[in-house]
């Protein structure tokens, strides 16, 4: 196959060297409305075309490559006196896969275990290019499944104003569970240069 991105022979969907030139991880970070911290690894501009790509075929391998160069290494890091859960946003399988739930195995390890169908959307309207106010009265209204640990982290491929991830906030904080921080690969709402 070639690379996505220079077009050269590939036995990956992006090639190494594109790898280490193109999706080297930043570590940003923002407060969410409710106080709680969303780290991000890439600016939204950085690999938009990529983000693209989980609505065809080869955004299963684009988000897999995406996850191991930066959510995985986090995860590699990550250090805490005990386990915690982690659970990606709305993980329906959309085009034969679910891209959130890529993201979730890519960062299991021996303190953090990925689970999955706990948290679904029943409301999945598009909140791209709409409003707050837009996104406040069509609300995901998720369903919650129980699940062992009292600590978490949130994973979601993309987050714009953050609204989805608040209200996966309140609901889990209504079910006890206290949210450490949420994770993304890019945070769109990211001007930082
Ligand atoms: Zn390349």
């Amino acid at each position: 196959m070639r690379c996505l991105l220079c077009e050269s022979l590939s036995l990956t969907h992006i090639c190494k060297s594109c790898q280490t030139k193109f999706l080297k991880p930043s570590l940003y970070k923002r407060q969410l409305e409710n106080g709680i911290t969303l780290f991000s690894f890439y600016k939204y501009e950085e690999i938009k075309e990529l983000l693209y790509t989980k609505h065809t075929d080869i955004g299963f391998y684009i988000y897999k490559i995406l996850a191991k160069n930066s959510l995985k290494l986090f995860g590699d890091s990550f250090d805490y006196e005990r386990r915690v859960a982690l659970l990606p946003i709305d993980d329906t399988p959309k085009s034969g896969y679910s891209h959130t739930a890529i993201l979730a195995k890519s960062l299991k390890s021996r303190l953090i275990k990925p689970y999955f169908a706990k948290l679904r959307a029943k409301n999945t309207t598009s909140y791209s290019g709409k409003n707050r106010a837009f996104r406040l009265n069509n609300p995901r209204n998720f369903i919650y499944r129980e699940f062992k640990e009292e600590e978490l982290i949130l994973i979601d491929d993309i987050v714009t104003t953050g609204s989805t991830l608040s209200q996966a906030i309140a609901l889990l904080q209504k079910h006890n569970k206290k949210v450490l921080f949420c994770l993304t690969l890019s945070d769109v709402a990211n001007k930082q240069l």
